[in-house]
């Protein structure tokens, strides 16, 4: 087995290349392995508030990780280093990022944290995002403060960091000196604890006070934290009220942040509040050439829109997925054609679908038609057992990366023409409108829930 050390930094170096530089900074870089066993990896982290946030929002993302370097589930602990005085650290280099952070005044000019990669000319407009654009250009543009501040809401992966950062780049092209900083709502909330830790409010305030645009992302973190809560509100204040423009993002509309404070929502709303909604087909494959593009790399249009049309709702994971076709193409020397993107497909869509197991799926579509397990191993041919059986079989190939002579063996050995036979018939059904569509999609519903029995 590897060394603990070996592990973590191998894992580190994934979610490194998977959440915002930022977030990484702040949550992943003062951790540590604390033990590894067969079965399990505990993590010291600094105190119970990283603890709070690492469980509550980085849980599932370290989890795939690891079980994607290991090759099998691991249990994740986290503990204080309280909880671990006798460890050493020295394995891996414990970046404290709160001491970089109070060495670095953000109201300097050259430290905004401004990503240079986002620009107004790689962002793709369409009938989606085209208000919050126009909004973000015009703060760009704007000497005088007509929308303070702008509020930019919209669901995850839809391009409101990308605008941010847009506008911030914008902002320092005509004036390198402007003293602008942007930063995500967590790391102002790391900032403010760490300066409370510290006794040294002062400071803290001195970071942000003297801004000239002062940019938040993911305002919704805020959420339940009154402290921070009620520190922003000071700095926000203090901003407005020396006009000062403040640019903020969010998931929600000011309105529907829960656990926000009233007097903040009401802020929020105060200037220009722009949404981003879902893209169209249209939008979705104009990004895709555009994100190719910056790839150096050519891909044809039945591929573009294959992967527009399979993945809804984020452009996160469009991009994700077209640099798996690229790097999926460039491994085996294929060309990046149809068959190829399909292929992928399966492999990412097996990712998302961590839940789906032969045995849940078995368990849980002969628990929906009320039969055994051991009716959908045998040779039973009546409708009421092979209806079920093929659904299963279906559910399999799809959602699983089993080989269907492995799929077939499962099923009480079966051959693999039975498989395809059942996959075949199923794919049809799908397609058509009836009730057993309808249970497939239930069943797939009730397999992605993780509430199966
Ligand atoms: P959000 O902050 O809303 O979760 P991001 O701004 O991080 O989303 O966007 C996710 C990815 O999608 C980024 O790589 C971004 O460049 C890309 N993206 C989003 N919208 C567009 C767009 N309209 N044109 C080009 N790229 C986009
Ligand atoms: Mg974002």
């Amino acid at each position: 087995m590897e060394s603990k050390e070996t592990l973590w930094k191998e894992c580190l170096i994934k979610i490194e290349e998977q959440v915002p530089a930022e977030s990484y900074s702040a949550w992943f870089s003062p951790t540590y392995p604390h033990a590894l066993t067969e079965s399990g990896l505990t993590i010291a982290v600094p105190n119970d508030f990283y603890k709070e946030c690492l469980q509550e929002n980085y849980y599932e993302l370290i989890e795939s990780v690891l079980k994607t370097l290991t090759g099998k589930p691991i249990d994740l602990q986290f503990k204080t280093e309280a909880e671990c005085p006798d460890d050493e650290k020295k394995e891996i280099p414990v970046l404290k990022p709160t001491e970089e952070f109070l060495k670095v005044e953000y109201a300097s000019p050259g430290l905004s944290s401004i990503n240079p990669k986002y620009s107004f000319s790689n962002f793709i407009v369409g009938s989606s995002n085209q208000f919050a654009h126009a909004a973000a250009l015009s703060v760009a543009n704007n000497q005088v403060l007509t929308y303070n501040p702008l509020f930019i809401y919209g669901g995850v992966g839809l391009g409101k960091t990308h605008l941010l950062h847009a506008i911030g780049n914008t902002i320092l092209e005509k004036d390198p000196r402007s003293r602008i900083r942007y930063l995500s709502a967590e790391t102002f909330t790391v900032d403010l604890i760490e300066s409370l830790k510290r006794d040294n409010m002062p400071a803290f305030r001195d970071r942000y006070r003297p801004l000239d645009v002062l940019f938040v992302d993911d305002i919704q973190f805020l959420a339940g934290k009154d402290r921070t809560q009620e520190e922003f509100f000071y700095t926000f204040n203090a901003l407005y009220e020396s006009h000062k423009q403040v640019i903020l993002s969010s998931d929600k509309y000011p309105k529907d942040l829960i656990k926000i404070e009233e007097r903040l929502r009401s802020r929020f709303e105060s200037g220009l509040v722009a949404d981003i909604e879902i893209p169209d087909l249209e939008t979705k494959v104009a990004i895709i050439y555009k994100k190719a593009e910056a790839h150096n790399k050519f891909i044809p249009q039945d591929v573009a829109v294959f992967i527009a049309s399979n993945i809804k709702t984020n452009i996160r994971e469009l991009e994700g997925f077209l640099l798996r076709v690229i790097a999926f193409a460039s491994f085996t020397h294929r060309e990046i054609n149809l068959e190829l993107a399909q292929d992928v497909l399966k492999e990412f869509t097996y990712d998302k679908n961590k839940n789906f197991t032969i045995s849940t799926i078995m368990k849980t579509v002969a628990s929906y038609f009320d039969i055994k397990i051991s009716d959908m191993k045998s040779k039973k041919r009546s409708r009421e057992i092979s209806i079920p059986r093929q659904i299963a079989m279906y559910l399999c190939r799809e959602y699983t990366k089993y080989s269907l002579p492995d799929i077939g063996r499962h099923f009480g050995g079966k051959d693999h023409t039975t498989v395809i036979f059942s996959h075949k018939k199923l794919s049809k059904i799908i397609n058509e409108n009836g009730d057993l569509k309808k249970s497939v999609k239930e069943i797939i519903a009730l397999i992605e829930s993780g509430k199966t029995l």
